[in-house]
Order: C-alpha cells, then sequence, then structure tokens
C-alpha cells in the first residue's frame, strides 16, 4: 500500500481495530436491529511525511449522508484547542490580514471563527451540507483567489482530507499546511 500524501510504501501499522460502521452513522429505531456496513478500521503511518492514516476509506457519500451530525462546536475542550492552535500559529507564522487561511474538513467552522476574530480572511471547506459554512463549487472558486495571498495556511484535522489538501496546492512554497 502506498501513503495517500507523498506514495512512499507504507510498511508501519500502528492500530488495528478490526472493522467499525462510519462514525456519527446513527442509527435510527427501526434500524436498531438491522446489519450494519462495517470498514476495516487499520491505523498506518508513513515513515517518509509521517502522515497517520487509515488504511481503506470509504467513499463520501457513503459517510457524508444528509443525517451527519457531527458538529465540532460541541466540544468545549476542542473550541479551547482551536483557540489556542490560531493564536500559536498565528504568531509562528506572522499571518496578518494579508494572509488566508484555508481549512478542509472545516465542519462548522469551530477554527476559523478565531481567524476571522483576528482579522484573518479565510475560507472552510467541508463536504457536509448539515455543518458546511458554504457549499463546496463556492469554496473551490474562493480558493483559487485565496492563492495569490502573501501567506496561505492550509489546515486539515482529520487524516482522510489530508492527502487531498496537498495535493491541491499549486505553490508549495507560500503554502504552510498544518495538520
Ligand atoms: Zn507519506
Amino acid at each position: 500500500m502506498r501513503c495517500r500524501h507523498c506514495e512512499s510504501t507504507l510498511v508501519q501499522k500502528v492500530l488495528d481495530l478490526g472493522s467499525a460502521p462510519p462514525s456519527n452513522a446513527y442509527l435510527t429505531a427501526k434500524n436498531l436491529r438491522a446489519p450494519e456496513t462495517g470498514y476495516p478500521l487499520v491505523i498506518r503511518v508513513c515513515h517518509a511525511c509521517w502522515l497517520v492514516q487509515t488504511e481503506d476509506y470509504a467513499a463520501a457519500a457513503e459517510l457524508f449522508d444528509a443525517h451527519y451530525a457531527y458538529f465540532s462546536s460541541t466540544s468545549t475542550s476542542w473550541l479551547d484547542h482551536a483557540a489556542r492552535y490560531c493564536q500559536g500559529i498565528t504568531a509562528r507564522l506572522g499571518l496578518n490580514s494579508a494572509s488566508r487561511v484555508i481549512e478542509v474538513a472545516s465542519n462548522d467552522g469551530y477554527l476559523l471563527r478565531n481567524f476571522v476574530a483576528a482579522g484573518i480572511p479565510c475560507l472552510g471547506i467541508e463536504p457536509t451540507d448539515s455543518t458546511a459554512w458554504w457549499p463546496v463549487a463556492c469554496a473551490n472558486a474562493c480558493a483559487m483567489r485565496c492563492m495569490g495571498a502573501a501567506k496561505l495556511l492550509a489546515t486539515a484535522t482529520c487524516t482522510c482530507a489530508a492527502p487531498a489538501l496537498a495535493h491541491a496546492m499549486a505553490s508549495p512554497s507560500r503554502v504552510t499546511i498544518a495538520r
């Protein structure tokens, strides 16, 4: 198997949890006794780029249906972490109003709200209709405009989004990818 980011051969298995249904795929009362679809849940790490990744992944349509109900903002500890991350990375990279921040898998804006409050323009890209700030088509157009920024911080907070983010960025010398 190849790393989804750098395409190096993956040899290191970190964790094998057997199989599991998709996360946040809540069952209705009617479906409680019906069989569930399970997916392998094996985690590997790439020794070349250190991306931690699942061995397999399901199609977006299977994971992010109209009933998807995970909202990052419901966790106060996660909100605290996001605020600390925003302060730290803003200072470390010298981000300001001429910078741009893109987050892939931005959920309900739990992270980007901090950059907005700091006066740093940002863009969230999120596949779920139930949580997203903006539709993906609009986000793609805005992402192209963001590429002209003096500094661009691109973040992906889940391992499934990080490889797609890396491949989407056309000017790696101006892009900082934070995982
Ligand atoms: Zn890699």
